[in-house]
């Protein structure tokens, strides 16, 4: 009935995340209130491991992309689940560090890292780091130097495969701000440099192609071009490769008009390419890594909110504004990505007009929903728009000095704060006289 498996209807005609009514956990928490699923985070995160189980002997490990959700409290559930993370920035990587999160699980994304970031990293034993150029190459040869280690690395790798998505989100094709390519030998010459510093240690390569990808089709074609380089980089330089890393992407389902590849599937069918190029290729079967990010935590999430003033503009347009907008959900402003929204105190109600949904900032474009089929929505209703959990915490802004929302999980019945609802007091913290 909804696009999340774990939203049901009670018999208060009241929406139900993980056994919790969601308009007693608005009038409980308040709004705008995030909520996520920690139960179905948990069986997402199983699905990834028990697939590359099934399908590769276990020779791999599935990494939880932070970027999409990153709290300690996601990065702990993660950790508890077997998992490791892939971090982009100097937060993410403290996040995890607080958390305790093994550092050997840790990845270390970001096409232009600081050198504070790099410092950072290397002190704290990251596992791996993803270099991306060659600025960053050098510098962590000389910082692992200097501390007389040497760091497992790998390459970000543009395979120049079209991931068939949005422009904003691709990531894989030559004209790409992340990583080097393999089409003008840039990839091969870094790492012919990388392999003669004394200081790394060149432990894999990496690729990541786009994000909200519905085809297993460009997902195998970059396995095979990048098993492809593995092959040359042995002929070539004699060099063995250990890890593949194929990054993440896997799309999820948003609204009735979205047809996700069950997760599973991907790493079925990545298996059998990278299995077979290796035997084409005579190279050994590298250890695989996988990204999942939007797709662990996407569907696990919802946002409430209170319905405030509706505007009816006859002939027009009907905007319905709530108490949040693009400062908990800056997806619409960003991609124009589409939602779906539930009266979650009318849960099951026929949808019989076409409304707008707006927040509450000064921009005509902080938009949540535009053109949603709803129920009559009256003033006071809790509204919650659906598979929030990925990119909404993340990229959430105090744009017009609005608090952030607090986070709840709820698990089995049981719902608890993980991160506080800012206050004003939060929001001039760091501002001095
Ligand atoms: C964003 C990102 C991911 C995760 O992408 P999803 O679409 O959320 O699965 C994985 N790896 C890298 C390097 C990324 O930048």
């Amino acid at each position: 009935m909804f696009v999340s498996e774990n939203l049901t209807v009670n018999n208060k005609n009241h929406l139900v995340i993980g056994k919790n009514d969601t308009v007693e956990l608005a009038k409980e928490f308040g709004t705008p209130l995030y909520v996520l699923d920690e139960d179905l985070i948990r069986k997402n995160c199983r699905i990834y491991k028990d697939a590359m189980d099934k399908y590769y002997g276990g020779k791999g490990l599935v990494l939880y992309a932070n970027k999409a959700f990153c709290s300690l409290y996601t990065c702990r559930i993660v950790n508890e689940e077997g998992l490791g993370v892939d971090v982009v920035s100097g937060g993410e990587l403290y996040t995890a560090v607080k958390a305790g999160f093994p550092m050997d699980r840790v990845y270390f994304h970001g096409n232009n890292k600081t050198d504070d970031e790099i410092e950072f990293a290397v002190e704290n034993g990251v596992g791996n780091i993803i270099v991306d150029n060659i600025y960053e190459l050098e510098k962590l040869n000389e910082t692992a130097g200097k501390r007389g280690i040497i760091q497992n690395i790998m390459f970000r790798i543009k395979p120049g495969v079209d991931a068939h998505t949005h422009s904003f989100v691709q990531t894989g094709q030559i004209d790409s701000k992340f990583g080097v390519a393999l089409e003008n030998g840039e990839a091969f010459e870094i790492i012919e440099k990388a392999s003669k510093m004394p200081n790394v240690r060149v432990n894999g390569v990496h690729c990541h192609i786009g994000s909200q990808i519905f085809d297993i089709e460009p997902f195998c074609k970059a396995a095979e071009v990048m098993m492809n380089f593995i092959g040359d980089l042995k002929d070539r330089l004699d060099l063995e490769i250990d890890c593949l890393n194929l990054g993440g992407g896997y799309g999820i389902m948003y609204t009735e008009n979205d047809d996700p590849v069950p997760y599973d599937e991907y790493i079925q069918h990545v298996s059998e390419i990278v299995k077979k190029t290796a035997g084409e290729r005579g190279v050994k079967l590298p250890f695989i890594l996988m990204e999942p990010g939007r797709s662990i935590v996407a569907p696990a999430g919802i946002t409430l909110y209170t319905v405030g003033g509706i505007k009816d503009i006859k002939n027009v347009r009907k905007y319905v504004s709530v108490d949040g907008g693009m400062g908990d959900n800056p997806r619409y402003i960003m991609y124009e990505s589409e939602y779906e929204a539930v009266i979650a105190n009318n849960a099951d109600a026929a949808r019989t007009e076409k409304v707008t949904i707006a927040g509450k900032c000064c921009e005509s474009g902080d938009i949540l929903i535009r053109d949603a089929m709803m129920p009559e929505i009256n003033v006071g209703d809790t509204l919650a728009v659906l598979a929030t959990g990925a990119y909404n915490y993340s990229m959430a802004s105090n744009y017009n000095r609005i608090p952030r929302p607090a986070v709840v999980a709820v698990s089995d019945g049981k719902a608890k704060v993980v991160v506080k609802r800012e206050t004003y007091e939060d929001i001039i913290r760091n501002d001095i006289m």
